[in-house]
């Protein structure tokens, strides 16, 4: 088994009900709080919920992967060629236990990750000790966020 912690989004149509029903087809053991954020990237479109899941799993990594993908679309998402455009719902794998993955298609950790307040948020909500490999614990993560300009 393999813990893992996947980051959940939603910023068009029943966020909460996107969010609440991905974590439950996620199979999620623990779904934090959710908080309303501001977009990131592409700043003219609605606020976004995120939260964050922590779940075990017996699937490989990409196996992972495709199943959030397909997740995504069965709650309705359409992807269309904006990057970080509005979403019914996004799914993204943080962290798959301690391992680095950088292959075409899948980084993991998320490589962003670090840099969001409001992934590490509910990260620290959930594991403050949590670790993001390479990098240190997501308390001290959010504390640097916090310091820098
Ligand atoms: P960001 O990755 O900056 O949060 P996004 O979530 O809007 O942006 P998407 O359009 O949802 O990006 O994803 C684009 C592609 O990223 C996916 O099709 C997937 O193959 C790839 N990808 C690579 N690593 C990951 C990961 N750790 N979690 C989810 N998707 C990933
Ligand atoms: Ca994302
Ligand atoms: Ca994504």
């Amino acid at each position: 088994m393999t813990r893992v912690f996947v980051g959940l989004g939603a910023n068009i149509g029943a966020r909460e009900r996107s969010i609440r029903s991905a974590a439950g087809l996620i199979g999620a053991r623990r779904l934090s709080s959710l908080r309303e954020t501001e977009p990131w990237g592409v700043l003219d479109q609605p606020p976004f919920l995120n939260a964050a899941a922590e779940l075990e799993t017996e699937l490989g990594v990409r196996e992972l992967l495709d199943r959030l993908l397909a997740i995504e679309r069965q709650l309705g998402r359409i992807r269309d060629a904006r990057r970080w455009g509005p979403r019914t719902i996004d799914l993204d794998l943080l962290l798959y236990g301690s391992e680095t993955i950088d292959v075409p298609g899948l980084t993991v950790p998320h490589p962003r990750l670090h840099e969001r307040r409001f992934v590490l948020e509910p990260l620290v909500e959930l594991e403050p000790e949590l670790v993001v490999p390479g990098r240190g614990s997501v308390s001290a993560l959010l504390a640097e966020l916090q310091s820098s300009p």
